[in-house]
């Protein structure tokens, strides 16, 4: 068998349609524009790209991005004082503090810091809390596109063996809440988990999110089952060049499984388009209006 390819650049273009129709509607409606605040300290060469390809998209569906540049050496009662300031812009609705922050500030007491409903990465502990107790709120990017693009092969995740490979606060912690609350029987595995290719074996749909290259082998995969690659990996390609790949051995894998995202073009491709749909749903919420259910 070889498996469908799980195509996130596609699945992303048509989520990224629906939120700029709704950002229109929006605009026309009630005369909002989402605005979101776009907060790096420091000049991280990655996160530089990160911050740029998020105020791409949010231009590209018709929000409204800021940016506040503050340099390495901020410290953290300075960048606490500038998200009092945002928290209390009735134009802002989102705000996204780019994260890793220099040494000298600890991202808990920031990510604390920031109002839980401009919170658009849902990493605010109250958005943590309401979403282990399956209550609305804004959720994480990257368990939510995991989410997207495992309901574009199955449409009910209901009673499916789940199992979330990493327990990580931004992705597998979150990601396995969001099974629960979709009725997944969900198990999450991580470097104690004993005889994981047994546990993987057993799973309907299996989400990697190790940072490990190709560690899922083809053969810790029940025959049809779905694969969704949270990981990415720049390894060496020989010849001085590198390339991306996942958490997962691709090429074998897609020959056992039924459904499977590549790297990249998979959960990466869906992330920041999940994020401007964090804003929109923040700004609506915030105006008092019905949350789109995109
Ligand atoms: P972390 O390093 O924070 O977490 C890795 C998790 O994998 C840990 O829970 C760890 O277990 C587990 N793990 C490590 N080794 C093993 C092993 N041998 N067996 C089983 N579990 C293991 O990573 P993140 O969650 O932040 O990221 C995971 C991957 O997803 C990375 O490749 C990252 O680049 C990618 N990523 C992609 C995003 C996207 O938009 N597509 C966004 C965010 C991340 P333990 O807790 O026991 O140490």
């Amino acid at each position: 068998m070889t498996a469908a390819v799980i195509d996130g650049k596609a699945i992303a273009a048509e989520l990224r349609a629906r939120v700029m129709a709704a950002v229109r509607g929006l605009a026309d409606g009630h005369g909002i524009v989402p605005g979101l605040a776009v907060v790096l300290v420091g000049d991280n060469p990655a996160s530089e790209v990160y911050i740029g390809a998020k105020k791409k998209m949010s231009a590209e569906t018709g929000m409204r991005s800021t940016d506040h540049r503050l340099p390495a050496s901020t410290s953290q009662a300075e960048l606490l004082a500038l998200l009092a300031k945002l928290n209390g812009d009735r134009n802002v609705h989102g705000i996204l503090v780019q994260l890793p922050l220099p040494p000298q500030i600890d991202p808990h007491a920031v990510i604390a810091a920031i109002d839980p409903d401009k919170d658009i990465d849902g990493f605010h502990p109250l958005n943590v809390g309401r979403i282990a107790i399956g209550l609305p709120a804004l959720a994480p990017c990257t368990p939510q596109a995991c989410i997207v693009l495992a309901r574009s092969v199955h449409p009910s995740l209901t009673g499916l063996e789940a199992l979330v490979i990493g327990r990580s606060t931004i992705v597998g912690r979150p990601l396995a809440q969001l099974l629960i609350a979709h009725s997944a029987t969900v198990t999450v595995a991580h470097s104690k988990t004993r005889d994981l290719p047994g546990v993987s074996r057993r799973a309907d749909v299996v989400f990697a999110a190790t940072g490990r290259p190709e560690f899922v082998r083809a053969d810790w995969i029940k025959p049809g089952a779905t694969v969704i690659d949270v990981g990415i990996n720049r390894v060496d390609a020989g010849e001085g060049k590198s390339k991306l790949v996942g958490d997962v051995d691709y090429n074998a894998a897609k020959e056992v499984a039924g459904a499977i995202t590549p790297v990249p073009g998979g959960v990466g491709a869906m992330t920041i388009v999940c994020l401007m749909h964090n804003t929109l749903i923040a700004a609506c919420a915030q105006n008092g209006l019905p949350i789109p259910m995109l």
